[in-house]
């Protein structure tokens, strides 16, 4: 399933072909929609915001399409008329003269205005983005303290989307490992360093994976794991994906644990509680 990161390249790449352009043709293949199509030709696209999972194409006349991926959802940017094949339902096409937007096989998909959009059950509910620019720190270090969060243990905090939103289960195990933390520490027993570096840690592992396009370890390390030949998901990850292999810090065997009901990638060494 995408996460945060994955999700704001697709929202990038529907910028890039949609931005100012006028729209002269859509369709929506849910028929609740079908009735918007009209109202958006000749409108632009201003901008496509992120929302974890969620993303918001906003455009200049007032109303934003929010779509939510699920679990199989897919946006498909490509020059018009060449549509791609596959056997997934069209659900959004937004075409403008040149280029196509599509959305496929998702299923939570709606036209909002604002305020609408500011009354939104799941907008409501959803933590701030882990890759909005003005989220810091000292925010993360705030939200960990707050009295709904610091007694949950890490590991189930950082599944929570209301937590933070944009974090799935690669960035989860990841993010714990960077951070040396024990995904059963609650925030509250955690000393103000180690808050303190959970919270940069976040952020780092975060930006760091949409720069990268999901690979999370260090541009050096996974530069050599690379041309000793190991398949890519070995030198993507810290930990994920990494059960019995030598931690990169420590060389104890990681650990595959369930937390959430999803899997969690653990060094117990590093990673006990201090
Ligand atoms: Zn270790």
């Amino acid at each position: 399933m995408p996460e945060g990161p994955e999700i704001r390249r697709a929202a990038d790449g529907v910028a890039k072909i949609l931005i100012d352009r006028p729209i002269v043709a859509a369709e929506f293949g849910l028929p609740k929609l079908r009735r918007f199509a009209k109202r958006l030709l000749g409108a632009r696209v201003s901008a496509v915001d992120t929302r974890g999972k969620a993303m918001l194409t906003r455009f200049d006349n007032g109303l934003t399409l929010y779509s939510h991926n699920q679990l199989y959802g897919r946006w498909y940017t490509v020059r018009r008329h060449r549509l791609p094949e596959t056997s997934r339902q069209l659900r959004v096409a937004l075409h403008t003269s040149t280029h196509s937007a599509l959305l496929y096989s998702a299923s939570d998909i709606a036209m909002l205005t604002d305020r609408q959009l500011q009354k939104h059950p799941f907008l409501q509910r959803i933590g701030p983005d882990i890759l909005d620019p003005e989220l810091t720190t000292e925010r993360i270090v705030a939200r960990l303290d707050e009295k709904r969060f610091r007694n949950r243990a890490l590991g189930s905090l950082y599944l929570d989307q209301r937590f933070l939103a944009g974090i799935g289960n690669y960035l989860r195990s990841e993010i714990l490992w960077a951070a040396a933390v024990d995904p059963m520490a609650r925030p509250a027993a955690l000393d103000a360093r180690a808050q303190r570096e959970i919270a940069r840690q976040t952020l780092r592992i975060s930006k760091w994976s949409y720069r990268t396009r999901g690979v999370t370890m260090s541009p050096t390390l996974a530069r050599r794991l690379k041309r000793e030949g190991l398949p890519y998901e070995r030198y993507r990850f810290f930990a994920y994906g990494r059960e019995d292999l030598p931690c990169y810090r420590c060389e104890t065997p990681v650990e595959r644990r369930t937390m959430g009901s999803r899997s969690l990638f653990v060094c117990p060494d590093c990673q006990s509680a201090q």
